[in-house]
């Protein structure tokens, strides 16, 4: 399912953050959108999420206007989100948090024992801790609870907002592998990431965001080898 983002312009009151969002995320792509703190990246999750209103442009899901559609609605077309800061129920267990992600949408809501056994075996781990608390997890485990969750909805195209914040390398290796697997199966990704070598190294296609702009683009290959961006985004 192809996600379509054009000339995307969004504010916080009276401050306008995006400016100049165009960018697509085709069937089954693996999109990574980079940029500085600061530049939109959050925002435009949130934008095409319907957290927040759109000041101008338009977006387009499988060739659907959803610029205007509510949130839950998005979600109902194959939209799904996994938040900054994960946003799990601390006091719910793993496996009713990932429930929980069944119940936003009818059609999942049918088949959701599958989808478990699916999702635990994408996350054999969270399969052993499915009766404990989430708010007990580590960073890692909940940021499993999140995508895992967001898979209960069986999106189309998944937002995937900042994932390896506070994780280990290895936590991290474990989260991208997942992300990947996902995509695999079919599911497009539209992924920032502040771990800007590895998303790049993940991704198919690329996009660079500079004060809520899209300034360059390319395959991930091609970025990671583009003298401006080593030097703006990977000289550390
Ligand atoms: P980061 O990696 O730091 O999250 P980002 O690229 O995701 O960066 P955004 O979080 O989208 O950036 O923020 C873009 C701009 O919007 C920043 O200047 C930020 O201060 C501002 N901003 C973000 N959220 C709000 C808010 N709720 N109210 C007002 N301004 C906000």
């Amino acid at each position: 399912m192809k996600l379509e983002l054009r000339s995307l312009q969004a504010a916080y009151g009276k401050i306008q953050v995006l400016w100049d969002v165009t960018l697509t995320v085709e069937a089954g792509q693996f999109v990574a959108l980079i940029g500085a703190n600061g530049a939109g990246k959050t925002t435009t999750l949130r934008a095409v999420s319907g957290l927040i209103p759109l000041k101008g442009g338009q977006m387009l899901l499988e060739g659907q206007d959803i610029s205007r559609m509510p949130s839950a609605q998005r979600v109902q077309q194959g939209l799904g989100h996994v938040p900054e800061g994960r946003q799990l129920f601390p006091g719910m267990t793993v496996q009713e948090n990932l429930e929980l992600g069944a119940q936003v949408r009818t059609a999942a809501w049918q088949v959701k024992d599958q989808t478990l056994r699916r999702v635990y075996d994408l996350f054999p781990r969270l399969e052993e801790r499915k009766s404990q608390l989430s708010g007990t997890l580590s960073g890692g485990e909940q940021q499993m609870v999140a995508i895992a969750r967001a898979m209960m909805a069986l999106p189309k195209v998944l937002l995937v907002d900042e994932p390896s914040l506070g994780l280990s390398p290895l936590l991290t290796k474990v989260v991208f592998s997942a992300l990947k697997e996902i995509n695999r199966q079919g599911v497009g990704v539209l992924l920032v990431e502040q771990n800007v070598r590895q998303s790049l190294q993940l991704a198919d296609q690329a996009y660079v965001l500079e004060n809520g702009q899209v300034v360059r683009s390319g395959s991930g290959q091609a970025l990671l080898d583009d003298p401006e961006v080593q030097q703006a985004y990977l000289a550390f």
